[in-house]
């Protein structure tokens, strides 16, 4: 019996307060029953996308084959019935949150890899991050005689790849990609290539690794982990390999740029278990927690992290300030989206569904309470009441990172800047908002020297993306400048 998928997977109450990534990308070339290893790497990278994912595969006798499903990776990609339609050795694949026109209301035709059918033969891509300029376009595309069958901008690089005089896939990858503004870490796939490309600022993130006689490109590290396979190195910024059964090559095809990297995949996006330009995910946020305690120390007596985000900075704080640590939160890590259509009386429930109090740890203490951010601080609400609830005498918020006050644009899902606690209150208004006993955020200096480094924040050419704390884009967001979003003046 088929099931018709939903239109749209609601989002659980609890995340609403989060930033949320919005893809996950994954390869593999070279090895029997590809698709499984893509599968499974999907499900190591489901933390970067949880609304849709789809796989394409190629087998000389089959041809290019794909699936898109709504929902977890397990619940779709694990059927026999369904991997067998999806042979090869060599398939890529892509984890979705929506990432443009459709935020929330993905239709199946959004779900990526997207496919081309070109002169010399079919080709597929999956992208993770965010086109600036894929409106405009869009629009010339449309003007011209493309036609549309998506609301997504990645469809636009099938186009462009289209339009390209080139003669071969890897060159009209690069005559698309000259055109596009943005961030934009791609995996794609021909008859007989694996391709790997990120943006010249290297704005998200794309590895390679080897496994057995084969490779494979993931988002992160923990991806390659799950399939047995052997980090090798990052993509760099501004790099496209292209891997056959005669090996790898690397080309530059883009102007040289200083690399960018999105901060905030050290403070929240990636898994802890990845390791990032050869830094573990986990240090970098148990070195937050320390810097935290040097910039923002208080008199207290247990530190207590919001699970999971929070988890290494406060053990990090801990270790720091010598304050004890505890589990004074525990998460329900089976919540998921079991709750797909909430009652009213369920979601009145909201952040108490996933997370719990051990009153029997807080009770009568003075707690530091550490959490990775503050969006729009109605989760930072909802928590403090709970702890004082449990009989809590003092809770002091500590945040991993600098107030998060302006959006980002660059493939993550943010809310409008008016939404943005950060972007309306001043840290004293945020405190009394949040009802805390005090509050701090690590200050940008403090989260690039947990970030290694060690001099903090070259304010003339930042390490990083950073745009989201400091109103900095290194890519300007042409398409929302149309729509009239103003960027921060400089001073
Ligand atoms: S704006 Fe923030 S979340 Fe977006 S890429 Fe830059 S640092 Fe990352």
């Amino acid at each position: 019996m088929s099931v018709t998928p939903p239109a749209r997977l609601p989002s659980h109450p609890f995340d609403d307060d989060k930033l949320r990534e919005e893809c996950g990308v994954f390869g593999v070339i070279g090895m029997k029953d590809a698709a499984n290893f893509v599968a499974l790497g999907l499900h190591a990278l489901q933390h970067r996308g949880q609304e849709a994912g789809g796989i394409v595969s190629f087998d000389p006798d089959a041809g290019f084959n794909s699936a898109r499903r709504f929902g977890y990776v397990r619940d779709n990609f694990t059927k026999t019935s369904l991997m067998e339609t999806l042979p090869g050795k060599l398939a890529i694949g892509h984890v979705r949150y929506s990432t443009s026109g459709s935020k929330g209301q993905t239709a199946i035709r959004d779900v990526q890899p997207f496919f081309g059918e070109f002169a010399m033969g079919g080709a597929a891509i999956a992208h993770n991050g965010n086109i600036t300029n894929a409106e405009a376009l869009r629009r010339e595309l449309i003007n011209s005689g493309s036609i549309f069958q998506s609301s997504s901008d990645t469809e636009c690089i099938i186009h462009l790849m289209a339009r390209s005089i080139q003669r071969n896939i890897p060159d009209k990858i690069k005559d698309a990609l000259l055109r596009v503004e943005g961030a934009f870490s791609i995996v794609a796939m021909t008859r007989s290539k694996l391709i790997g490309v990120r943006d010249p600022l290297g704005v998200r993130p794309l590895v390679l690794g080897r496994v057995g006689d084969g490779y494979a490109f993931s988002s992160e590290t923990c991806a390659l982990d799950i399939i047995g396979a052997e980090y090798l190195r990052d993509v760099e910024p501004g790099e496209m390999v292209v891997i056959t059964e005669d090996g790898i090559e690397s080309y530059r095809p883009f102007p040289v740029s200083e690399p960018r990297f999105c901060i905030f995949e050290h403070v929240y996006f990636s898994r802890p278990d990845s390791v990032i330009g050869g830094r573990s995910v986990y240090e970098t946020r148990r070195q937050i927690g320390v810097e935290l305690a040097r910039e923002a120390p208080v008199d207290a007596d247990l530190v207590c992290p919001v699970p999971d985000g929070g988890t290494p900075a406060a053990i990090g704080f801990s270790q720091e300030s010598g304050i004890p640590y505890g589990m004074g939160i525990t998460r329900n890590q089976y919540v998921g989206r079991t709750f797909i259509e909430p009652t009213e009386q369920i979601r009145n429930m909201g952040v108490r569904l996933k997370l719990n109090i051990n009153r029997a740890l807080v009770e009568g203490k003075r707690i530091i309470l550490v959490d990775d951010s503050v969006v729009r601080g109605t989760t930072c609400r909802k928590i403090r009441e709970m702890i004082l609830d449990a009989g809590a005498a003092e809770v002091h918020l500590r945040i991993a990172s600098p107030p998060t006050e302006w959006p980002c644009f660059y493939g993550v899902d943010t809310p409008e800047r008016d939404k943005l606690l950060a972007a309306n209150m001043t840290e004293k208004e945020m405190q009394l908002h949040l009802g805390v006993t005090s509050l701090k955020f690590i200050s940008l200096d403090g989260l690039y020297r947990a970030a290694g480094e060690t001099s903090g924040r070259n304010v003339l050419t930042p390490q990083y993306c950073d745009a989201c704390f400091s109103g900095e884009y290194p890519v300007r967001p042409a398409d929302m400048i149309d729509k009239g979003f103003s960027l921060k003046r400089s001073a």
